[in-house]
């Protein structure tokens, strides 16, 4: 996961550190056996109210070829109903203007917008 500035500093004033590493020109959290540092044992977030903001839209991704994209690899990924869709498409468009900030990174926001009618297009025609 892609961690923002405030990110960051908002995991930082709980205590932790090593949480994450540079890679691919973005500060991502670590994985420990292919598991988020962060995952407890239950299976549950242990940061969960300081969670980062990429977190909490997920499985919405904003992908640099197809645009904003719901991620097929999480199995709630089809319970997605359309208000918590349009819901996460505004969230995206705040964590990823708040990468911008942090990082030397621009979104491609015409592909932003036509992706994301086009999947709420689509949620309203099931
Ligand atoms: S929600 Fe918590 S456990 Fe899951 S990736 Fe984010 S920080 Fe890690």
């Amino acid at each position: 996961m892609i961690l923002t500035r405030q990110d960051i500093e908002r995991i930082e004033k709980r205590g932790y550190k090593g949480f994450y590493k540079k890679s691919g020109g973005f500060y991502r959290l670590v994985n420990i056996n292919g598991r988020c540092i962060f995952l407890g044992e239950d299976g549950k977030c242990t940061i969960y109210n300081d969670k980062p903001l990429g977190c909490g839209v997920y499985p919405l991704i904003y992908n640099e070829e197809k645009g904003v994209i719901i991620d097929d690899y999480c199995p709630l990924s089809r319970e997605i109903d359309c208000l918590e869709l349009i819901r996460g498409i505004s969230e995206l468009r705040s964590v990823l203007k708040e990468l911008e900030n942090t990082y030397n990174y621009r979104v491609d926001w015409r592909l932003f917008e036509k992706s994301s009618i086009k999947l709420i297009e689509r949620c309203f025609k099931k």
